[in-house]
């Protein structure tokens, strides 16, 4: 396979991105943002947001993960304190956004990614980013209401695709 042709293959893709508490309380929000914002991707969300326990059980976001042992322990983390929501649009976007983001557990991370450069524990890894673009989107009409997220063409798009 010719990588350009692969690379044609992939589709544009949204992912829900959000700082956590531990990234927001550290100072650490410009820093994170501006990861991705250099990156080329398009912001289309952002707010910053304090998530109630019962939104937080509730919430379809971590579903997947209510039957593990932390579940109690990550509800509590999540709604420690505030949060930055984002909505992030690109051309394979998701798996863009966790190779930026790195390993789940910090101290497998990569230099050069948030959780390698920021972060040193599991359960204050500072960001969250969606696994696929169906939970991307999922994630997306979870966390921001009708009109908070936006459409706009960047100026820079032509400088970016050819
Ligand atoms: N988590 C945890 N302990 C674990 C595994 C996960 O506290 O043993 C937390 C951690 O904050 C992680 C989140 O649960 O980011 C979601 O877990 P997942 O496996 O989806 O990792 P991610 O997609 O965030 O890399
Ligand atoms: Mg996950």
């Amino acid at each position: 396979f010719l990588p350009h042709l692969v690379a044609s293959m992939v589709e544009v893709e949204e992912s829900y991105i959000m700082i956590k508490p531990d990234g927001v309380q550290r100072g650490l929000v410009g820093e994170i943002i501006s990861r991705f914002e250099k990156k080329g991707i398009k912001l289309k969300g952002l707010k910053l947001y304090q998530c109630p326990t019962e939104l937080a059980q509730d919430n379809e976001h971590y579903k997947d993960l209510q039957s593990k042992s932390f579940f109690p322990n990550l509800i509590d983390y999540i709604t420690s304190g505030p949060v930055v929501c984002m909505a992030w649009e690109g051309v394979g976007v998701v798996a863009s956004a966790r190779k930026l983001i790195g390993a789940t557990n910090p101290l497998n991370a990569e230099p050069g990614t948030i959780r390698g450069d920021l972060a040193v524990q599991t359960g204050r890894n500072v960001v969250h980013g969606s696994d696929s673009p169906e939970n991307g989107n999922r994630e997306i009409a979870l966390w921001f209401k009708e009109g908070e997220v936006v459409e706009w063409t960047p100026v820079q798009e032509p400088w970016l695709k050819e």
